[in-house]
Protein backbone atom coordinates (compact mmCIF):
# COMPACT_ATOMS: atom_id res chain seq x y z
CA UNK A 1 0.00 0.00 0.00
CA UNK A 2 1.45 3.14 -0.95
CA UNK A 3 0.46 6.24 1.24
CA UNK A 4 1.29 9.79 0.78
CA UNK A 5 4.12 12.12 -0.34
CA UNK A 6 6.48 13.51 2.34
CA UNK A 7 9.07 16.15 2.13
CA UNK A 8 11.07 13.95 4.08
CA UNK A 9 11.60 10.96 6.14
CA UNK A 10 13.42 10.75 8.68
CA UNK A 11 14.60 7.28 10.15
CA UNK A 12 15.39 7.20 13.83
CA UNK A 13 13.48 9.20 16.67
CA UNK A 14 16.00 9.89 18.75
CA UNK A 15 17.55 13.15 19.90
CA UNK A 16 18.87 13.85 16.10
CA UNK A 17 15.91 12.43 14.34
CA UNK A 18 13.45 14.69 16.67
CA UNK A 19 15.42 17.93 16.03
CA UNK A 20 15.59 17.36 12.36
CA UNK A 21 11.75 16.61 12.15
CA UNK A 22 10.93 19.48 14.53
CA UNK A 23 13.27 21.84 11.86
CA UNK A 24 11.50 20.80 9.07
CA UNK A 25 7.67 20.86 10.44
CA UNK A 26 8.96 24.18 11.65
CA UNK A 27 9.34 25.34 7.81
CA UNK A 28 6.25 24.04 6.97
CA UNK A 29 7.30 20.58 5.52
CA UNK A 30 5.52 17.67 5.02
CA UNK A 31 7.73 15.01 7.88
CA UNK A 32 7.42 11.67 8.84
CA UNK A 33 9.52 10.44 11.75
CA UNK A 34 9.79 7.10 12.29
CA UNK A 35 11.25 4.45 14.82
CA UNK A 36 10.17 1.52 15.86
CA UNK A 37 13.24 0.44 18.20
CA UNK A 38 12.47 2.34 21.13
CA UNK A 39 12.42 0.30 24.41
CA UNK A 40 12.26 1.24 28.03
CA UNK A 41 15.72 1.82 29.17
CA UNK A 42 17.55 0.60 25.92
CA UNK A 43 18.88 4.60 25.90
CA UNK A 44 22.43 5.20 26.87
CA UNK A 45 23.52 8.83 27.65
CA UNK A 46 22.24 10.48 30.59
CA UNK A 47 24.10 13.64 30.96
CA UNK A 48 23.27 16.81 29.06
CA UNK A 49 25.89 19.04 29.06
CA UNK A 50 25.04 22.93 30.09
CA UNK A 51 25.47 23.72 26.59
CA UNK A 52 22.60 22.12 24.95
CA UNK A 53 20.01 24.92 26.73
CA UNK A 54 20.01 27.15 24.44
CA UNK A 55 19.63 24.46 21.26
CA UNK A 56 16.60 23.10 23.47
CA UNK A 57 15.25 26.97 23.97
CA UNK A 58 16.09 27.55 19.82
CA UNK A 59 14.07 24.32 19.25
CA UNK A 60 11.12 25.63 21.49
CA UNK A 61 11.15 22.25 23.80
CA UNK A 62 13.21 23.74 26.97
CA UNK A 63 10.34 23.81 29.35
CA UNK A 64 8.59 20.53 28.03
CA UNK A 65 12.20 19.06 28.72
CA UNK A 66 12.23 20.86 32.21
CA UNK A 67 9.06 19.50 33.46
CA UNK A 68 10.15 16.73 32.76
CA UNK A 69 11.85 15.76 36.07
CA UNK A 70 15.90 15.34 35.00
CA UNK A 71 18.21 15.45 37.52
CA UNK A 72 19.86 18.95 37.70
CA UNK A 73 23.69 18.40 37.25
CA UNK A 74 26.07 20.86 39.21
CA UNK A 75 29.11 20.09 38.05
CA UNK A 76 31.81 16.39 37.73
CA UNK A 77 34.10 14.58 40.10
CA UNK A 78 37.37 13.53 38.03
CA UNK A 79 40.06 11.16 38.65
CA UNK A 80 42.25 11.38 35.57
CA UNK A 81 45.84 12.04 35.44
CA UNK A 82 46.45 11.66 38.94
CA UNK A 83 44.84 9.12 42.10
CA UNK A 84 43.34 12.28 43.77
CA UNK A 85 39.58 13.36 42.91
CA UNK A 86 38.79 16.60 41.62
CA UNK A 87 35.90 18.60 41.40
CA UNK A 88 34.85 21.15 38.75
CA UNK A 89 31.78 23.28 39.24
CA UNK A 90 29.08 24.26 36.41
CA UNK A 91 28.32 27.24 38.53
CA UNK A 92 30.81 28.89 36.13
CA UNK A 93 28.93 27.82 33.17
CA UNK A 94 26.97 30.75 31.48
CA UNK A 95 24.22 28.20 30.36
CA UNK A 96 23.43 27.13 34.33
CA UNK A 97 23.40 22.92 35.42
CA UNK A 98 23.57 20.42 32.74
CA UNK A 99 20.65 17.79 33.39
CA UNK A 100 20.92 13.72 34.54
CA UNK A 101 18.49 12.87 32.15
CA UNK A 102 15.82 9.95 32.16
CA UNK A 103 16.41 9.35 28.60
CA UNK A 104 13.35 7.16 27.40
CA UNK A 105 11.52 10.48 28.66
CA UNK A 106 14.05 12.51 27.28
CA UNK A 107 13.63 11.55 23.71
CA UNK A 108 9.78 10.89 24.12
CA UNK A 109 9.54 14.87 24.83
CA UNK A 110 11.19 16.05 22.19
CA UNK A 111 9.07 13.70 19.50
CA UNK A 112 6.35 14.92 20.98
CA UNK A 113 7.98 18.49 20.41
CA UNK A 114 8.20 17.39 17.00
CA UNK A 115 4.35 16.35 16.50
CA UNK A 116 3.60 19.40 18.04
CA UNK A 117 5.34 21.48 15.37
CA UNK A 118 3.23 19.35 12.71
CA UNK A 119 5.59 16.45 11.61
CA UNK A 120 3.57 12.51 11.44
CA UNK A 121 4.95 10.52 14.00
CA UNK A 122 5.41 6.85 14.09
CA UNK A 123 6.41 4.61 16.54
CA UNK A 124 5.07 1.23 15.13
CA UNK A 125 7.60 0.44 12.38
CA UNK A 126 11.28 1.01 11.08
CA UNK A 127 12.68 2.01 8.18
CA UNK A 128 13.66 -1.51 6.49
CA UNK A 129 14.93 -0.09 2.85
CA UNK A 130 14.51 2.70 0.26
CA UNK A 131 14.46 2.77 -3.16
CA UNK A 132 14.87 5.65 -6.00
CA UNK A 133 11.49 6.55 -7.54
CA UNK A 134 11.57 7.52 -11.32
CA UNK A 135 10.63 11.22 -10.28
CA UNK A 136 14.04 11.24 -8.41
CA UNK A 137 12.05 10.67 -5.09
CA UNK A 138 12.41 7.53 -2.75
CA UNK A 139 10.01 4.49 -2.16
CA UNK A 140 10.23 3.69 1.58
CA UNK A 141 9.33 0.63 3.12
CA UNK A 142 8.05 0.96 6.64
CA UNK A 143 8.08 -2.52 8.51
CA UNK A 144 5.80 -2.88 11.55
CA UNK A 145 7.24 -5.19 14.64
CA UNK A 146 4.93 -8.02 12.98
CA UNK A 147 6.27 -7.58 9.99
CA UNK A 148 3.48 -6.35 8.30
CA UNK A 149 5.32 -3.65 5.51
CA UNK A 150 3.89 -0.33 4.03
CA UNK A 151 5.00 1.99 1.24
CA UNK A 152 5.20 5.40 1.78
CA UNK A 153 6.90 8.31 -0.77
CA UNK A 154 9.10 11.02 -0.17
CA UNK A 155 11.83 13.70 -1.81
CA UNK A 156 14.54 13.40 0.77
CA UNK A 157 15.60 10.21 3.96
CA UNK A 158 17.50 12.07 6.92
CA UNK A 159 19.30 9.61 8.55
CA UNK A 160 19.51 9.73 12.28
CA UNK A 161 19.38 6.30 13.15
CA UNK A 162 22.72 6.52 15.43
CA UNK A 163 25.76 4.62 15.12
CA UNK A 164 24.13 2.05 12.67
CA UNK A 165 23.91 4.35 10.00
CA UNK A 166 21.64 2.10 8.54
CA UNK A 167 20.15 4.57 5.61
CA UNK A 168 23.34 5.94 4.57
CA UNK A 169 25.59 2.64 4.73
CA UNK A 170 22.80 1.34 2.10
CA UNK A 171 23.22 4.23 -0.14
CA UNK A 172 26.59 4.24 -0.52
CA UNK A 173 28.34 5.67 2.12
CA UNK A 174 31.21 4.02 4.93
CA UNK A 175 31.45 4.53 8.38
CA UNK A 176 35.16 5.19 9.41
CA UNK A 177 36.13 4.17 12.83
CA UNK A 178 38.62 5.58 14.21
CA UNK A 179 38.77 3.28 17.49
CA UNK A 180 37.24 0.40 19.24
CA UNK A 181 36.19 1.66 22.26
CA UNK A 182 33.20 -0.42 23.62
CA UNK A 183 31.17 0.40 26.65
CA UNK A 184 30.05 -2.29 29.54
CA UNK A 185 27.38 -0.86 31.62
CA UNK A 186 24.54 -1.42 34.55
CA UNK A 187 22.16 -0.26 36.96
CA UNK A 188 23.16 0.07 40.64
CA UNK A 189 20.56 0.12 43.71
CA UNK A 190 21.13 1.79 46.93
CA UNK A 191 20.91 -0.15 50.19
CA UNK A 192 19.61 3.33 51.54
CA UNK A 193 18.44 6.70 50.16
CA UNK A 194 21.01 9.59 51.07
CA UNK A 195 23.44 9.74 47.94
CA UNK A 196 22.36 13.44 46.54
CA UNK A 197 25.45 13.52 44.58
CA UNK A 198 24.40 14.07 41.15
CA UNK A 199 27.66 14.99 39.53
CA UNK A 200 29.32 12.38 37.11
CA UNK A 201 32.14 10.72 38.30
CA UNK A 202 34.86 9.74 36.09
CA UNK A 203 38.50 7.26 36.25
CA UNK A 204 41.00 7.04 34.61
CA UNK A 205 42.51 3.14 35.30
CA UNK A 206 45.93 1.23 32.96
CA UNK A 207 43.59 -0.17 30.57
CA UNK A 208 40.61 2.27 30.27
CA UNK A 209 37.92 4.01 32.12
CA UNK A 210 35.14 4.34 34.34
CA UNK A 211 32.02 6.60 35.14
CA UNK A 212 29.61 7.26 37.29
CA UNK A 213 26.39 9.28 37.64
CA UNK A 214 23.05 9.33 39.47
CA UNK A 215 19.74 9.05 37.29
CA UNK A 216 16.43 9.83 38.14
CA UNK A 217 14.60 7.18 40.40
CA UNK A 218 17.92 6.75 42.91
CA UNK A 219 20.02 3.93 40.57
CA UNK A 220 23.40 4.76 39.57
CA UNK A 221 24.72 4.12 36.06
CA UNK A 222 27.79 1.95 36.46
CA UNK A 223 30.02 2.14 33.30
CA UNK A 224 33.36 0.87 32.37
CA UNK A 225 34.96 1.91 29.02
CA UNK A 226 37.61 0.02 27.22
CA UNK A 227 38.73 -1.74 24.00
CA UNK A 228 37.55 -4.33 22.15
CA UNK A 229 40.51 -6.38 22.21
CA UNK A 230 41.59 -5.85 25.62
CA UNK A 231 38.03 -7.13 27.28
CA UNK A 232 37.14 -10.03 28.66
CA UNK A 233 33.54 -9.72 26.89
CA UNK A 234 32.09 -12.48 28.31
CA UNK A 235 33.09 -11.83 31.95
CA UNK A 236 31.92 -8.31 31.90
CA UNK A 237 28.49 -9.20 30.68
CA UNK A 238 28.19 -11.21 33.91
CA UNK A 239 26.94 -9.46 37.26
CA UNK A 240 29.40 -11.21 39.26
CA UNK A 241 32.63 -10.21 36.13
CA UNK A 242 31.38 -6.97 35.98
CA UNK A 243 31.56 -6.42 39.83
CA UNK A 244 34.99 -7.99 40.46
CA UNK A 245 36.16 -5.51 37.72
CA UNK A 246 34.66 -3.08 39.27
CA UNK A 247 36.21 -3.82 42.43
CA UNK A 248 39.58 -2.57 41.28
CA UNK A 249 38.63 0.99 40.50
CA UNK A 250 38.98 3.32 43.40
CA UNK A 251 36.57 6.36 43.30
CA UNK A 252 33.53 4.64 42.03
CA UNK A 253 34.15 1.68 44.05
CA UNK A 254 33.96 3.89 47.19
CA UNK A 255 31.27 5.48 46.01
CA UNK A 256 28.83 2.47 45.84
CA UNK A 257 30.04 1.45 49.08
CA UNK A 258 29.45 4.01 50.88
CA UNK A 259 25.39 3.47 50.09
CA UNK A 260 25.53 0.09 49.67
CA UNK A 261 24.65 -0.14 46.51
CA UNK A 262 24.54 -3.19 44.77
CA UNK A 263 24.05 -4.49 41.04
CA UNK A 264 20.88 -3.95 39.52
CA UNK A 265 20.45 -4.59 36.03
CA UNK A 266 22.38 -7.14 33.40
CA UNK A 267 25.70 -5.58 32.26
CA UNK A 268 25.07 -4.87 28.18
CA UNK A 269 27.87 -3.85 26.28
CA UNK A 270 27.85 -1.30 23.18
CA UNK A 271 30.14 0.18 21.09
CA UNK A 272 31.25 3.63 22.23
CA UNK A 273 33.74 4.50 19.90
CA UNK A 274 35.06 7.29 17.77
CA UNK A 275 33.11 7.62 14.32
CA UNK A 276 31.92 9.24 10.93
CA UNK A 277 30.74 8.61 7.95
CA UNK A 278 33.16 9.18 5.03
CA UNK A 279 30.14 11.86 3.46
CA UNK A 280 27.44 13.42 5.32
CA UNK A 281 24.90 14.45 2.62
CA UNK A 282 24.06 12.12 -0.33
CA UNK A 283 22.14 11.63 -3.53
CA UNK A 284 18.61 12.49 -1.75
CA UNK A 285 19.75 12.04 1.41
CA UNK A 286 21.15 13.27 4.85
CA UNK A 287 22.33 12.10 7.24
CA UNK A 288 22.65 13.66 11.18
CA UNK A 289 24.01 12.71 15.08
CA UNK A 290 25.51 9.66 15.72
CA UNK A 291 24.80 8.40 12.28
CA UNK A 292 26.90 10.90 10.99
CA UNK A 293 29.78 11.93 13.50
CA UNK A 294 29.37 9.30 16.32
CA UNK A 295 31.79 10.56 20.35
CA UNK A 296 33.76 9.07 22.48
CA UNK A 297 30.93 9.16 25.62
CA UNK A 298 34.60 11.01 27.33
CA UNK A 299 33.28 14.22 25.55
CA UNK A 300 29.43 13.94 27.19
CA UNK A 301 28.77 16.00 23.88
CA UNK A 302 26.82 13.45 22.19
CA UNK A 303 23.26 13.97 22.86
CA UNK A 304 24.39 17.90 22.18
CA UNK A 305 25.49 17.40 18.78
CA UNK A 306 22.87 14.74 18.10
CA UNK A 307 20.24 17.75 18.65
CA UNK A 308 22.32 20.36 16.79
CA UNK A 309 23.27 18.34 13.46
CA UNK A 310 19.48 17.22 13.69
CA UNK A 311 18.30 20.44 13.76
CA UNK A 312 21.02 21.75 11.09
CA UNK A 313 19.86 18.90 8.96
CA UNK A 314 16.68 20.06 9.11
CA UNK A 315 17.12 23.52 8.43
CA UNK A 316 19.46 22.63 5.52
CA UNK A 317 16.87 20.34 4.39
CA UNK A 318 14.31 22.97 4.14
CA UNK A 319 16.36 25.63 2.34
CA UNK A 320 17.87 23.08 0.07
CA UNK A 321 14.28 22.25 -1.02
CA UNK A 322 13.23 25.95 -1.50
CA UNK A 323 16.03 26.55 -3.95
CA UNK A 324 19.24 27.26 -1.57
CA UNK A 325 22.13 25.68 -3.29
CA UNK A 326 24.54 26.62 -0.75
CA UNK A 327 22.53 25.18 2.03
CA UNK A 328 23.94 21.22 1.90
CA UNK A 329 28.04 22.12 0.95
CA UNK A 330 27.15 24.46 4.31
CA UNK A 331 26.15 21.79 6.25
CA UNK A 332 28.64 19.52 5.08
CA UNK A 333 31.38 22.27 6.23
CA UNK A 334 30.19 22.69 9.48
CA UNK A 335 30.12 18.90 10.35
CA UNK A 336 33.47 18.70 8.78
CA UNK A 337 34.59 21.25 11.63
CA UNK A 338 32.72 19.90 14.56
CA UNK A 339 34.93 16.94 13.60
CA UNK A 340 38.26 18.45 13.64
CA UNK A 341 37.32 20.29 16.82
CA UNK A 342 36.48 16.97 18.78
CA UNK A 343 39.13 14.77 17.36
CA UNK A 344 41.95 18.13 18.86
CA UNK A 345 39.69 18.01 22.15
CA UNK A 346 39.92 14.28 22.47
CA UNK A 347 43.37 14.01 21.72
CA UNK A 348 43.95 16.92 24.45
CA UNK A 349 42.06 15.23 26.93
CA UNK A 350 43.07 11.97 26.97
CA UNK A 351 46.91 13.27 26.82
CA UNK A 352 46.19 14.76 30.30
CA UNK A 353 46.46 11.23 31.94
CA UNK A 354 50.34 10.63 31.09
CA UNK A 355 50.49 7.47 33.99
CA UNK A 356 49.85 5.21 31.46
CA UNK A 357 50.98 6.13 27.87
CA UNK A 358 53.14 2.74 27.67
CA UNK A 359 50.36 0.72 27.84
CA UNK A 360 47.90 -0.36 24.87
CA UNK A 361 44.77 1.83 26.07
CA UNK A 362 46.68 5.00 26.66
CA UNK A 363 49.30 4.24 24.02
CA UNK A 364 46.46 4.12 21.06
CA UNK A 365 45.33 7.85 22.14
CA UNK A 366 48.18 9.49 23.90
CA UNK A 367 50.79 10.91 21.27
CA UNK A 368 54.34 9.88 22.04
CA UNK A 369 56.13 12.35 23.36
C1 LIG B 1 28.21 4.21 26.89
C2 LIG B 1 27.73 5.51 26.33
C3 LIG B 1 27.48 6.56 27.19
C4 LIG B 1 27.07 7.79 26.68
N1 LIG B 1 26.85 8.80 27.56
C5 LIG B 1 26.51 10.03 27.08
C6 LIG B 1 26.28 11.11 27.98
O1 LIG B 1 26.38 10.97 29.20
N2 LIG B 1 25.95 12.31 27.44
C7 LIG B 1 25.82 12.51 26.10
O2 LIG B 1 25.53 13.63 25.67
N3 LIG B 1 25.99 11.48 25.23
C8 LIG B 1 26.32 10.25 25.70
N4 LIG B 1 26.46 9.21 24.82
C9 LIG B 1 26.19 9.45 23.38
C10 LIG B 1 24.66 9.51 23.11
O3 LIG B 1 24.02 8.37 23.61
C11 LIG B 1 24.44 9.63 21.59
O4 LIG B 1 25.33 10.58 21.06
C12 LIG B 1 23.00 10.04 21.24
O5 LIG B 1 22.08 9.09 21.73
C13 LIG B 1 22.87 10.15 19.72
O6 LIG B 1 21.55 10.49 19.37
P1 LIG B 1 21.00 10.06 17.93
O7 LIG B 1 19.62 10.60 17.84
O8 LIG B 1 21.97 10.41 16.88
O9 LIG B 1 20.97 8.46 17.96
P2 LIG B 1 20.23 7.46 18.96
O10 LIG B 1 19.94 8.09 20.25
O11 LIG B 1 21.06 6.21 18.92
O12 LIG B 1 18.84 7.19 18.23
C14 LIG B 1 18.77 6.48 17.02
C15 LIG B 1 17.36 5.95 16.87
O13 LIG B 1 17.22 5.38 15.57
C16 LIG B 1 16.37 4.27 15.65
N5 LIG B 1 16.59 3.44 14.46
C17 LIG B 1 17.67 2.70 14.15
N6 LIG B 1 17.49 2.13 12.94
C18 LIG B 1 16.28 2.54 12.49
C19 LIG B 1 15.54 2.30 11.29
N7 LIG B 1 16.01 1.50 10.32
N8 LIG B 1 14.34 2.89 11.15
C20 LIG B 1 13.85 3.71 12.13
N9 LIG B 1 14.51 3.97 13.28
C21 LIG B 1 15.71 3.39 13.44
C22 LIG B 1 16.75 3.61 16.97
O14 LIG B 1 15.69 2.82 17.48
C23 LIG B 1 17.01 4.84 17.85
O15 LIG B 1 15.86 5.22 18.57
C24 LIG B 1 26.87 7.96 25.29
C25 LIG B 1 27.11 6.90 24.43
C26 LIG B 1 27.54 5.68 24.92
C27 LIG B 1 27.82 4.55 23.95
Amino acid sequence: MTEGRFHAVVAGGGPAGAAAALALARGGRRVLLVDGGQRAGSRIGEALAPAARPLLRDLGVLDRVLADGHLPRYGNLSSWGSPELHASDFIFDPNGHGLGLDRARFDASLRDGAAAAGAEVRLDARVASAGRDADGGWRVTLRAADGGDREVRCDWLVDATGRSAALARQHGAARVQHDALVAFFARFSPAREGDRDARTLIESAPEGWWYTALVPGGERVVAWLTDADLADRAALLTEQGFVSTLDGSRHVSAVLRAHGYEIATRPRGADAGSARLDRFVGEGWIGAGDAALSFDPLSSQGILTALYTGMLAGRALHAHLAGDGAALPAYVDRLEQIHLVYERNRAAFYGFEARWTRLPFWSRRVPAG
